[in-house]
């Protein structure tokens, strides 16, 4: 049988069919191992990033999570995993140390710094393709606490704001990560009182650093008058919230694209199909400042080493109903269509969430060496990742 290896489910959205496959759900594999004096955290394959962060936090260390807490640690890894650390620090995959791996072949194979170096190289940002991760071993960073929030101002100003915010990104350094976002926040009870059903525009940042440092840095920012402002010293697990990511996994499509820029141009084709005035199902637009760490070459580095983008685009609505799961897919990729005079040269790998091959969402080199391992370690293709990759015929 041909096997499909999965934790959450948050990335099954563009699984080619299962039919006649073993779905292989790690949920249970939960362990997580923190080693304070090493600066290392071991995690079982079905483990979330709140498995990691809290414990890491309690040593004064943060791991390079995403912006959800429910996302699984592994499947954000093996595709990229770009997080509020990600302009300091870079991808998660790229902090990876280690792996344990079953390969098709059965075996249980141990890839690290003196071992399986193709396998540690494609696990390292390159997807799941090449077997069924166990384990995942990564670096962790010495961060108790840092500035961060977000500033919320009323939608009818996302023009202006993002204006601001794109032109305040080409003057920060890689101390701060920030995306610009345009949020719509459904009537629902789970929402808090100050933000339930309103539409906003904000600007999401975390400041690496003390408060005095991280208030004149955000100043430019918050000169424009935010109507709420949340950007204050947190301690480096609260990063988890600052997105406002749903507390439990909900029912929600999108899709994105690497930019390889964001001129005024391309905010304003954005501010068109997502802005105050469009009639739209996307609850949330935001659009991610990268560059930093995420350019330069990573030591050591996997199938992303690098980051050849300048931005990032992620357009998503919530989908409760066949209905609207149509309406959303439509206009996420109106938004992504809108933007096309500026995408990079291959999209996200974990952003990506219509199907698509590896090709499609790696640098052409990594795909081509990917090509190979795969050809060497699953020839028939035993396995099944979000994004397909053909072994290479010798
Ligand atoms: C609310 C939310 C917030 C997000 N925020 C970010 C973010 O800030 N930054 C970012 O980079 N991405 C983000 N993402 C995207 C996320 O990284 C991808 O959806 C990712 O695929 C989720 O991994 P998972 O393990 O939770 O999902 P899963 O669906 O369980 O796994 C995704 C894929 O990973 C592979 N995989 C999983 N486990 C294994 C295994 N044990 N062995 C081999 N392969 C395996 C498989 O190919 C699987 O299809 C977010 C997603 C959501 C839903």
């Amino acid at each position: 049988m041909r096997i499909a290896p999965q934790g959450t489910g948050h990335g099954s959205e563009p699984l080619e069919p299962l039919q006649g496959a073993m779905l292989l759900r790690t949920v249970r594999m939960r362990g997580v191992r923190i080693d304070p004096a090493a600066g290392i955290a071991r995690a079982e394959a079905g483990a979330l990033w709140q498995d990691v962060t809290v414990p890491a936090g309690q040593h004064g260390l943060a791991a390079l999570a995403g912006s959800s807490a429910n996302v699984g640690v592994t499947g954000y890894t093996l595709g990229g995993g770009m997080g509020w650390l990600a302009r300091r620090y870079g991808l998660a995959a790229n902090s990876v140390t280690a792996a344990d791996i079953v390969t098709p072949d059965g075996r249980l194979r141990r890839a690290d710094a003196g071992h399986e170096p193709d396998l540690l190289w494609a696990v390292k940002g390159g997807g799941g393709s090449v077997g069924v991760v166990t384990a995942l071993e990564m670096r962790l960073y010495p961060v108790r606490e840092l500035y961060a929030g977000a500033l919320f101002f009323p939608i009818q100003r996302a023009a202006e704001v993002l204006h601001a915010w794109r032109a305040w990104t080409g003057t920060v350094p890689d101390e701060i990560t920030s995306l610009g976002r345009i949020l719509r926040l459904p009537p629902l009870p789970e929402v808090p009182e100050p933000l339930r059903g309103r539409d906003f525009a904000l600007v999401e940042a975390a400041c690496l650093g003390d408060a005095a440092a991280g208030a004149e840095l955000i100043q430019p920012l918050r000169r424009l008058g935010p109507d709420l402002d949340t950007v204050a010293m947190i301690p480096a697990p609260a990063l988890q919230h600052l997105h406002m990511d749903p507390d439990q996994p909900v029912p929600a499509q999108g899709d994105g694209a690497f930019l390889a820029g964001f001129p005024a141009a391309a905010i304003d084709a954005l501010i068109a199909v997502a802005g105050p005035d469009a009639d739209t199902p996307l609850a949330s637009v935001e659009v991610r400042h990268l560059g930093g760490a995420l350019a330069r070459a990573a030591p050591g580095g996997g199938a992303q080493a690098t980051i050849d983008a300048g931005y990032a685009m992620f357009a998503a609505g919530f989908t409760p109903t066949p209905e609207l799961a149509a309406a959303v897919r439509a206009h996420a990729r109106a938004a992504k269509d809108a933007l096309a005079p500026w995408h990079a040269s291959y999209d996200y790998y974990n952003f990506a969430e219509t199907p698509a091959s590896a090709s499609a969402v790696l640098p052409r080199d990594s795909y081509h060496r990917l090509q190979k391992i795969k050809a060497t370690y699953d020839p028939d293709q035993a396995i099944i990742a979000t994004h397909p990759v053909w072994p290479a015929r010798h």
